[in-house]
């Protein structure tokens, strides 16, 4: 029986391509011959982030590592860093993942193993970039029905699929439908509700074409799409089916990120440079294609997202906290935009976030924001941002808005808007 098992747990690895690109490495000094061992998470430009079996994040130059490490790194760094998985933190509470079925419809083959693997590479993608980030080595809970397998809840709907389209409110109909489904029967893990459906099969609409559903975040719902090509196996091929997995695994984590309370944003200069597209700008294009990445802003979010917390005790989104910020001290030179102020609080502040942007601001126009961040931890402190303009890519005009964003412990987030003309903000004396 046990050879079995083990025979079996080996099968799943290999299927997911993990056998060979997951193993610690060692990883030795071309001078000094230090070494330690490590699986690497991602590549950061010259420098590479390396998780010890203790969960520590180690920083090493690649270009200080042996000629036979710099060569595996050539080879196939990039590949075993996406494919990388560390030991997560056990979350307190889960997301809930629906397939929506119209009351006509029957679910893609294959659906449960497929999502499965779709979704445990997900968690992991968010785990590395949480702790690469300074969070721990958290992601967002999934309900088990085995090591392998997510418990996926099937929920058969009141109308036949056409009754729930892209358009005309249709992901609203459908999320009403399941939030309804989830709270009478008692199914409930959290707030944070992902839905799949199958794609229609129609003239427009097949699995190498696959669309026609709702696709989109709704708060804390998020929709996104099955079709028989929907698999880990596809990710980063060059092939159709590689590039139509990006097109919908990637808007599926994406549109998961808005599920989770993350905005749209952009990559700083360097982060760009040395990690790539954030996967709440542009991310949804690039994932499993190109180096795509979480921005440390968007962690300091999912720092406070219900789905990510390991504290059994923790209330989220109840209560409404009380802020307030002292008008803030602003100046702008051609060099950097210095941001200071202080808050009071009766709720306990984890993190602030600054977005900057130009105009036009609002929903949908805000991919364009870069953000930064810092951790908080109290109920009320001054902060400071210095911020240097060549990490800004969009405010090339004299209006640009800093918009503070206080991320609290029960997950609630506060904006505070504030628009500037740069020339109001020299000073005198430049
Ligand atoms: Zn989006």
């Amino acid at each position: 029986m046990k050879k079995i098992l083990a025979f079996s747990a080996l099968g799943v690895m290999a299927a997911l391509g993990f056998t060979q690109a997951d193993e610690a490495r060692t990883w030795t000094q071309a001078q000094g011959n230090k070494s330690i061992q490590g699986k690497l998470i991602k590549i950061n430009g010259d420098t590479l982030e390396i998780v010890t079996n203790s969960n520590k994040i180690v920083k090493i130059k690649q270009s200080e590592l042996s000629q036979k490490d710099q060569d595996w790194v050539k080879e196939q760094g990039v590949k075993a860093a996406d494919k990388s998985t560390i030991k997560l933190k056990p979350s307190a509470n889960q997301l809930n993942i629906v397939y929506f079925l119209g009351s006509d419809r029957e679910p893609v083959e294959g659906y449960e193993k497929r999502l499965s693997d779709l979704m445990l590479y997900a968690q992991q993608f968010y785990g590395k970039e949480m702790l690469r980030n300074g969070f721990g080595p958290r992601s967002f809970g999934l309900s088990m029905k085995s090591p392998d397998t997510v418990n996926i809840i099937m929920y058969k709907a009141k109308g036949p699929a056409t009754d729930y389209p892209y358009e005309n409110g249709g992901g609203f109909k459908a999320s009403k439908e399941v939030n309804e489904y989830l709270d009478a029967n008692g199914l409930r893990k959290s707030q944070h509700t992902l839905i799949i459906f199958p794609t229609f099969y129609d003239d427009k609409n097949t699995d190498m074409t696959p669309g026609g559903v709702p696709f989109y975040g709704l708060g804390k719902t998020c929709c996104a799409l099955d079709y028989k090509f929907f698999d880990i196996a596809h990710l980063g091929e060059k092939s159709p089916k590689g590039n139509l997995l990006t097109k919908w695994y990637g808007g599926m984590i994406h549109e998961l990120g808005h599920g989770l309370n993350l905005p749209h944003n952009h990559a700083t200069a360097t982060d760009e440079k040395n990690l790539g597209t954030a996967l709440m700008g542009a991310g949804n294009y690039t994932f499993g294609l190109q180096p795509t990445f979480i921005t440390p802003a968007s962690c300091a979010i999912l720092d406070g997202c219900e789905v990510f917390s390991t504290n059994p005790k923790q209330e989220f989104y109840k209560q409404q906290p009380q802020l307030t910020v002292k008008p803030l001290n602003i100046t702008c030179t051609d060099k950097e935009i210095t941001i200071k102020g202080d808050y009071k609080s009766d709720t306990v502040v984890k993190s602030i976030n600054v977005f900057i942007e130009e105009p036009p601001f609002g929903v949908n126009r805000d991919y364009e924001a870069n953000t930064f961040t810092a951790k908080m931890d109290s109920k009320s402190k001054d902060f400071s941002f210095n911020i240097p303009m060549s990490e800004i890519n969009g405010v090339k005009g004299n209006d640009f808005q800093v918009r503070l964003q206080f991320v609290f412990e029960n997950g609630q987030l506060i904006y505070k808007p504030f628009n500037f003309k740069k020339d109001d903000l020299k000073p005198i004396n430049e």
